[in-house]
């Protein structure tokens, strides 16, 4: 004897299961814009969807240089906009977290910051740990973020509304007030 279903209940059925396990991987799959997990490296930075802003300014031998020039990563982040701002509005995933620590800014603008070198995005010169500035004295790269200087500042994600100074020059402790006073969420 043959059972013969008709056509309507197979496609119903099929259609049941169908909504069920797209339910469930719904459910599951984690969210994009899920909630930071503490620990996780993306967790101190911006993610897909944010866009943060941190004030910067660059100093040479006591000299303060003109805003970088205008460039974004693919990731959408990290860019500016010759604003003095570093703009971080990642949209996908390698401009997330550390995809936008400072050394990438740098990188990515075509210049470059390590632990004891800078070449800022835009310019040809180089500068050293221990090069000397023209008034005989000895520059030490320094990055000082809300008032405080940063040691291992490579790998620092800019937070949203931080003030950043990035300084060659001779060893100092104290941020410029300018820096501290200005408004770094203008964007
Ligand atoms: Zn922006």
């Amino acid at each position: 004897m043959r059972v013969v279903l008709p056509a309507g209940l197979v496609v119903a059925f099929v259609a049941i299961v169908v909504a069920a396990v797209f339910e469930d991987s719904r459910a599951t799959a984690p969210s994009p814009s899920a909630s930071p997990v503490p620990g996780d490296d993306a967790a101190a930075g911006p993610r897909i969807g944010d866009h943060w802003h941190a004030a910067y300014e660059i100093f040479i031998c006591g000299e303060m240089q003109p805003a970088i020039d205008s460039f974004e990563a693919v990731a959408g982040s990290p860019g500016t906009h010759s604003d003095g701002i570093m703009h971080q509005h990642p949209f996908s995933p390698a401009g997330e977290g550390q995809g936008s620590n400072l050394q990438n800014f740098f990188k990515v603008g075509g210049g470059k910051l390590d632990g004891d070198e800078i070449q800022i995005p835009g310019h040809s010169e180089t500068y050293k740990n221990g090069d000397e500035c023209p008034d005989g004295t000895e520059g030490v790269v320094q990055v000082f973020v809300n008032g405080k200087r940063l040691t291992d500042y490579e790998g620092y994600i800019p937070q949203d509304g931080d003030r950043i100074e990035i300084v060659f020059g001779p060893e100092r402790e104290v941020i410029r007030r300018a820096l501290t006073d200005r408004p770094a969420r203008l964007y």
